[in-house]
């Protein structure tokens, strides 16, 4: 079987055998996916041409009930791409609740905030600026939306969390999306996309899907397109440096790799509440995707005294995790995504051992349930220390996407401060102390290099989201080595999908067009 791609309207075959989507845990192939012989350039035009004009003619309310039914039609569709996220992914339960539910959830809530922007076509933005004495002549910014067409390249660990939260900040904009999962998860967003296409929810343009390589697909955006990837740095490098890409300065958003980390206070003793819950949100984040998250918690700051407890108690949680085929209820951690991911992996992994004593897994045989180790892509549970964090350099930069975590001592503030920003730019860090002068430090020193801190005090132990969890209503994205991208963070992630330009002129002017706008202060509500 090859999964079509869907451009210009059509569902249309590539050409040639394409690439195998494969089991992870059995080895099958699924099914293959090529977009050789599609014509890119068209599609985009397509996009720009029929399902941009489509969508800019709803208002943001209207917009938003599109969203709304996307979301129910997901919903109904969920236990198919439960059973497609289990074979393409090798995923459990949780870790398909994690991808589809999040992506469904993520829907409906800009479904339901993007209904607040009413019956409005574009935003204006502040107030009436005065430029002459009479105040007959004044300014006044607006953001309309992009004319262009959104080109999502997406990462393969995320395929329909991945589609959904950028799909629907860039249609409540009024803008067509271009969805490029990754190839080798591509089936799961093929699904949902052809779940939207046959509900006949959105305008013919507003949604294309490619199935397969990016190929020249960068040779043809145009200025008033945004790509938004997701994805390694490298690739990001690579999407960033495109000629055309450069030559017209199209508006690239990137999510890249991040070495998160998870900090434990001094004042977090064995025994204390707080450093039971690192240790549980350690173990929690090491086997959710099988630690093939953005967010994975990969280092471990803990003071030095607390090195030797904290591994034991991280152990202890992890030796009760049975691994295998996710197909057997009592498996707890399933494979990563294919055999390139683990032999990738298992490099990563030999370079960290060069800085860091095994702590637990490492290179032992493993202990899978109805899996053969042959013919699947597990990597064992390995937690891993490192006493000198200054000295390190592998610790704060290979990413090993998998079931891997590495405690790093530190000595005082300073050395903790220091050893945080070693991650040159991450996604999320955690903090578990109820020290509030300690928190206050570590959120001034390290600030300015995350998107995201999470603070665990006693007050919150109960209630708080989780590191891993990225909620639609907060900030996603991260600095320097994390891509310096923004998503979500509620409205404001159609700041993306918007272009401001001010206009100064005659009162008359600007009233009347400043009458069809929304006020983009709601963005910020
Ligand atoms: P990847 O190898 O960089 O691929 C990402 C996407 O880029 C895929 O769709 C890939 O297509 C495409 N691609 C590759 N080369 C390209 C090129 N020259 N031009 C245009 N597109 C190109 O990353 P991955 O292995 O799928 O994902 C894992 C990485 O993503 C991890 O490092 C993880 O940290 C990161 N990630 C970050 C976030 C975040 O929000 N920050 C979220 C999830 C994952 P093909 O598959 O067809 O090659």
């Amino acid at each position: 079987m090859k999964l079509p791609n869907y451009v210009a309207g059509q569902w249309r075959e590539g050409a040639g055998e394409g690439e195998p989507l494969i089991d992870p845990v059995t080895g099958d192939e699924l099914a293959r996916i090529t977009s050789q012989g599609i014509d890119l350039k068209s599609a985009l035009e397509f996009a720009r041409s029929q399902g941009g004009p489509a969508l800019r003619q709803l208002s943001y309310a209207q917009r938003a009930e599109m969203l709304a039914k996307m979301a129910e039609v997901l919903a109904a569709n969920r236990d198919e791409y439960f059973r497609l996220s289990l074979l393409n992914l090798g995923a459990t339960q949780a870790d398909a609740s994690f991808d589809v539910d999040g992506a469904i959830y993520t829907m409906k809530y800009y479904a339901k905030i993007g209904r607040t922007l009413a019956e409005g076509k574009m935003l204006k933005e502040g107030a009436v600026i005065p430029l002459s004495k009479t105040n007959a002549f004044v300014a006044q910014h607006f953001l309309p939306p992009s004319k262009g067409a959104a080109v999502f390249i997406n990462a393969f660990n995320f395929p329909a969390w991945g589609f959904c939260e950028k799909a629907a900040p860039a249609l409540l904009s009024g803008v067509p999306i271009v969805v490029k999962p990754a190839s080798t998860t591509a089936w799961l967003a093929h699904r949902m996309v052809e779940d939207v296409v046959k509900a006949d929810i959105l305008p013919r343009g507003a949604i294309s899907l490619i199935c397969g390589g990016a190929r020249d697909l960068l040779d043809h955006v145009r200025e008033e397109d945004i790509v938004s990837f997701t994805g390694s740095a490298e690739t990001a490098a690579r999407i960033r440096s495109q000629a055309n890409v450069l030559r017209r300065s199209v508006r690239v958003n990137v999510e890249a790799d991040s070495i998160n980390s998870a900090i434990l206070g001094p004042d977090c003793a064995p025994g204390t509440e707080l450093f039971d819950l690192l240790a549980k949100e350690v173990v929690r984040e090491m086997t959710l995707k099988a630690g093939q998250k953005c967010t994975t918690i990969r280092r471990v700051l803990v003071p030095r005294q607390q090195l030797k407890a904290l591994g034991d108690a991280i152990s202890a949680r992890l030796s009760t995790i049975k691994v295998g085929n996710p197909r057997n209820a009592e498996v707890k951690m399933g494979p990563v995504v294919n055999k390139v991911q683990q032999s990738s992996c298992q490099e990563g992994l030999k370079k960290l051992k060069e800085e860091c004593s095994v702590v637990f897994g490492g290179d032992g045989p493993m202990q899978l349930i109805d899996a053969d180790p042959q013919k699947s892509a597990f990597v064992p549970l390995t937690l891993l220390a490192c006493e000198n964090g200054l000295a390190a350099k592998h610790v704060h930069d290979v990413e090993v996407f998998g079931p891997v975590a590495t405690l790093v001592a530190y000595d005082g503030l300073e050395d903790l401060i220091a050893i945080a920003r070693r991650g040159l730019g991450s996604l999320v860090a955690s903090l578990f102390s109820n020290d509030s002068a300690f928190i206050q430090d570590i959120l001034l020193g390290t600030g300015d290099l995350h998107g995201r801190i999470l603070v665990v005090d006693s007050t919150v132990s109960s209630q708080y989201t989780g590191h891993g969890n990225v909620v639609p209503s907060c900030l996603h994205g991260g600095p320097g080595r994390a891509g310096g991208g923004e998503e979500l963070a509620g409205l404001r992630a159609l700041l993306l999908y918007h272009r401001r330009f001010v206009v100064q002129g005659p009162t008359a002017s600007i009233s009347r067009l400043a009458e069809s706008c929304s006020d983009a202060s709601l963005l910020y509500t």
